[in-house]
């Protein structure tokens, strides 16, 4: 199991995770605003602006995602089973805890579901 000092680490690593994102989710935000139509922007531009567009949406959706896990984690951070493998229980080291605080799965485990 976690210390209780390896706990309060990675409580503050998620919770600076968080603020982060949100930061993030901002700039994201901005980033995907509707494309100016045709005559305001060249051809080319456009097509550049759409295509990053739609790589800004896709992070902007993962992004958020990892922030709803990460507010899960942290509230569950007072749970007896928090740090524990969803699957099979064991403990996650933490070591990975600290790489991917929004894990909930062990190493092999995470495997095996993707
Ligand atoms: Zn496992």
């Amino acid at each position: 199991m976690m210390t209780k000092e390896e706990k309060e680490k990675l409580e503050n690593h998620i919770k600076e995770n968080i603020e982060k994102l949100k930061k993030d989710i901002v700039s994201y935000k901005q980033l995907t605003r509707p494309i100016a139509p045709d005559n305001a922007i060249g051809r080319l531009t456009r097509m550049e602006a759409i295509s990053s567009k739609s790589i800004n949406e896709a992070t902007l959706r993962r992004a958020k995602q990892t922030l709803s896990k990460l507010e899960r984690v942290l509230k569950m951070a007072d749970a007896p089973d928090f740090g524990l493998c969803r699957t099979c229980e064991e403990p996650i080291p933490f070591r990975r805890l600290m790489i991917v605080p929004e894990t909930d799965l062990c190493v092999e485990c995470a495997e095996t579901v993707s």
